[in-house]
């Protein structure tokens, strides 16, 4: 793989730009691989990357039935933070920003990591107490987290509107200054990028339609739109269609599926300077570097595999970001998507073996697992590699939900991005 440099592009400034390579390979199918996981968006690719590059395991296809980075990697509103109550959540969420830091050099992809910081607003007596006592957890977890009054949060966002005559007036914010965004599909082609030099064979256009297990019950492989392939080990890595792939081998899972929606206004200059989120007035927003205001909410309140979303939805949430930035009210918008979020009873992910021997889990991040992108990928490769959980993903079982062993991050956070 040629290193990408100032050099490298001073060098191909003067041949015209015709040294590039492709940024990963597309091979075909083998007919057996040690590991196939199954979904190539940020979280599949990442685990495939650190097989690779950290337990020597080479032989890998993901598998993606459609483009890679085209489910929810490439359709989030890319908030990134750490600021969880429960130690599992402030454990892998913080593992994940201490690797988003370093990032951009580790795979020498530009993941356009930007720790502006993310704010998030207290309305409420009930939010105040909330978030204080996350900053008093987290701090004893080590992870920044601070209180500001409203005049501090509007000092870090002029924006803000901290009139005392709002309808939810500010009472003041939980800031995490190490928080922030990424730029989403840099993410899926950095990891790409850096598995396929590795190794890995990335294999789009291709659907897993099936889960083959032997009558012992392990796994042989999987069934996919361009043959089958033999597999010692499979990781399901598919976002809002894990419980699909799961029902393929036989294991229900406690999930739901649900629209999330986004969108994004005309281009502006820059003038929101962080992330800033509500919970009470339901809605979040921060600025990309091309101008546009990122806009999100909670999801829609039925389940659907539909990517597109309820339009009241969208009208609730400009409601709350003209509420709290009134200097929005003339903007235009410009477009709407959505994406399928699989949501477990506890608001918590599955990183995971389960019953079946050979078959392993990473799924349930709900409204909120691009921030984990890396850490999620780092301990599931553990995982699969050495058939046991990595020590920050130990409390993710599926069997949590059988035991009663819950980290209830549901009933601590209402909006869980
Ligand atoms: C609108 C929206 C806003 C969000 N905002 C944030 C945010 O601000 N911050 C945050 O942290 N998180 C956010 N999220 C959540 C975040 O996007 C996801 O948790 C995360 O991207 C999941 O990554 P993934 O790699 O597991 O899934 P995906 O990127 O969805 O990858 C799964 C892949 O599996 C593939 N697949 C499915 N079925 C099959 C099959 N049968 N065969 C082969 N391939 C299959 C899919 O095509 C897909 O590419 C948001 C999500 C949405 C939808």
């Amino acid at each position: 793989m040629r290193k990408y440099s100032a050099f490298a592009i001073a060098r191909e400034a003067f041949r015209g730009h015709k040294g590039w390579e492709q940024q990963w390979r597309s091979p075909e199918p083998k007919a057996e691989y040690d590991v196939v996981i199954i979904g190539a968006g940020g979280h599949g690719l990442a685990t495939a990357y650190y097989l690779a590059a950290e337990h020597g395991i080479t032989n890998v296809a993901v598998v993606e039935k459609g483009w890679l980075g085209g489910g929810n990697t490439g359709r989030n509103t890319t908030i990134i933070r750490s600021n969880y109550l429960y130690d599992e959540s402030a454990g892998i969420y913080d593992h994940a920003v201490k690797l988003w830091e370093n990032l951009s050099q580790e795979l020498n992809y530009n993941v356009m990591f930007s720790p502006r910081g993310v704010m998030m607003l207290a309305h409420n007596i009930h939010d105040v107490q909330v978030f204080q006592r996350h900053i008093h957890a987290n701090r004893l977890n080590g992870v920044d987290n601070e209180w500001l009054t409203p005049e501090q949060a509007k000092e870090y966002c002029p924006p803000l509107n901290i009139s005392k005559d709002a309808r939810y007036p500010v009472l003041g914010a939980a800031l995490q200054r190490r928080g922030g965004t990424a730029r989403h599909d840099a993410v899926a082609w950095g990891y790409a990028r850096a598995a396929s030099a590795r190794g890995v064979d990335i294999i789009q256009n291709c659907e897993v339609t099936g889960v083959r297990r032997a009558a012992a019950g392990h796994v042989e492989g999987v069934e996919t739109t361009r043959g089958f392939m033999r597999a010692k080990k499979i990781g399901v890595v598919a976002a809002g269609h894990s419980s699909v792939i799961m029902q393929m081998a036989d294991v229900r899972m406690p999930l739901e599926s649900y629209p999330l929606q986004a969108l994004v206004s005309e281009p502006i200059k820059p003038v929101v300077p962080c992330v800033v989120m509500s919970n009470t007035v339901h809605a979040y927003i921060s600025q990309s570097d091309k101008g546009e205001l990122v806009i999100g909410a909670g999801t829609d309140q039925y389940t659907s595999y539909s990517q597109t979303g309820g339009l009241h939805i969208l009208q609730h949430t400009l409601d709350a970001i003209c509420e709290m930035f009134p200097i929005f009210t003339r903007m235009k918008m410009l477009r709407s998507w959505g994406g399928v979020v699989d949501v477990t009873p506890d608001r918590s992910p599955i990183l995971s073996k389960t019953p079946v021997q050979g078959l392993y889990v990473n799924c349930g991040w709900g409204t909120g697992g691009f921030k984990a992108t890396p850490g999620s990928g780092h301990v599931f490769a553990h995982t699969i590699a050495r058939d046991e959980p990595h020590k920050i993903n130990a409390g993710f079982t599926l069997e949590r939900f059988r035991t009663g062993r819950l980290i209830d991050e549901a009933a601590a956070a209402a909006v869980a991005h």
